[in-house]
């Protein structure tokens, strides 16, 4: 029978493990801190729980958030109600129910540093800080910081964000999302068990930079920082060259989520396709229909249909979402003006917080839509004007 090492046990990983176990494979996980809580907003979107309801049907701490607020300096500030609300754990109850789960399925987890791999003629020797482990095949979820020189994806510095913030010890109801002049990137105020995450994340600007950003919002929020812990770590944010050549497998191994650089380039969701892409490369192994190199190519593809296509798509006009302007404006403070006066634009919205718009649909729904939501734009403004004086967009 052949034995599976998975390097790294966060989401990608242990949910890999749970599924290659559950398919009676020998599977052994190996991570160097196993539940641990990783710097992360850690908020689930419908889709990810739509797909797998064990995510949101558990007694695990979690909390579930239906009210959003977007704002943005010029435009203000509009409230969301979700459809479907976002499910925000902390990343260590997140990251232990995954592993709990991957060990009732059988798999065996040791709490080891993974410090290098070689290949021998069919197998993998794997060098821990615990000594060395024999493998047939390695399931690569070592994360965005991955050490490993030899197996997953390579990227620029275009290709990744800083994202930090504060676990602030405080409380509220809904979600803030605020977006910044010439920032690509937004600051989110994510309400959590017992205490907040506050955070930014943002492309091309230095994490001091960043962190000013942040503190001088929290500090016109009245949010202190001054008992709050502080958390950064890198984002993958795949440009589109690197969308081509993403080094996500090769002889005798496939990389999953943050490893294999699979986010979201535009909201910085990670947490959803590290477990799809654990489930698919699960799959691979457990099908056993692509033998040798095929592998490589089958799971590029199934990726491919599954999301990344549409993730690579949405790293195309990912900079312009949040500093291109429309109609004199910036697009995130027409975005807030339009979902004010517009239940179109405004239920497009909420599709896309959910996770059911993909974006390779956006430009046909919005052009569809286009008569529609300028008639309700226009209507409310002049409805506004008439009813109450108002006189900005
Ligand atoms: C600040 C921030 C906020 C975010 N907010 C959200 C959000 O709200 N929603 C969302 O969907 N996504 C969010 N993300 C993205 C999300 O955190 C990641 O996409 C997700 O954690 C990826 O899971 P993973 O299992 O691939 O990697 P990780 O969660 O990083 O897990 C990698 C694991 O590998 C282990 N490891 C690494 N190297 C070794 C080694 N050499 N030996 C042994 N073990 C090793 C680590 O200990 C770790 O447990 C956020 C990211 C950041 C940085």
């Amino acid at each position: 029978m052949k034995r599976i090492a998975v390097l790294g046990g966060g989401p990608a990983g242990a949910f890999a493990a749970e599924r290659l176990a559950a398919s009676g494979l020998e599977t052994v996980l190996l991570d160097e801190k196993l539940a641990w809580e990783k710097p992360c907003g850690g908020g689930l979107t419908y889709k990810a729980y739509r797909e797998y309801p064990f995510l949101i049907d558990n007694d695990k701490p979690k909390k579930i958030v239906w009210d959003t607020y977007l704002s943005e300096p010029k435009a203000g500030a509009v409230k969301m109600k979700l459809t479907h609300p976002l499910v925000i754990y902390s990343r260590f109850d997140l990251n232990r129910m995954l592993l709990e789960r991957a060990e009732r399925a059988g798999a065996q987890l040791e709490k080891t540093r993974v410090l290098e791999m070689g290949r021998g003629a069919s197998r993998w020797h794997i060098r821990t800080s615990g000594g060395v482990i024999d493998a047939d095949f390695c399931i690569v979820a070592t994360g965005a910081r991955n050490s490993l020189r030899q197996v997953g994806t390579q990227w620029t510095r275009n290709d990744t964000m800083f994202a930090l913030g504060y676990y602030v010890p405080s409380m509220q109801e809904h979600i803030d999302i605020q977006f910044l002049p010439k920032l690509e990137g937004y600051i989110w105020v994510f309400p959590r068990c017992g205490h907040l995450s506050v955070g930014i994340c943002g492309k091309g600007e230095s994490a001091q930079s960043l962190r000013k950003r942040l503190e001088d919002y929290m500090s016109l929020r009245c949010i202190s920082w001054q008992n709050a812990a502080f958390y950064s770590h890198v984002l993958p944010s795949l440009a589109t060259p690197a969308w081509k050549t993403n080094h996500i497998a090769g002889d005798g191994w496939l990389a999953v989520g943050d490893a294999a650089g699979l986010v979201d380039p535009i909201t910085g969701e990670g947490l959803y396709y590290a477990m799809r892409s654990g489930d698919l490369a699960s799959r691979m192994l457990v099908e056993e229909r692509h033998p040798g190199s095929a592998m490589t190519t089958a799971y590029r593809a199934a990726l491919h249909r599954d999301f990344a296509a549409d993730l690579a798509f949405s790293a195309t006009f990912a900079r312009r979402v949040f500093v291109g302007r429309f109609l004199f404006g910036t697009v995130p403070a027409r975005m807030i003006q339009f979902m004010r006066r517009s239940p179109r634009f405004h239920d497009l919205m909420q599709d896309l917080f959910a996770g059911t718009q993909p974006y390779s649909d956006l430009k046909r729904r919005l052009l569809r839509n286009l008569n529609g939501t300028l008639h309700e734009v226009v209507m409310n403004f002049f409805f506004g004007r008439l009813v109450t004086g108002e006189n900005k967009i």
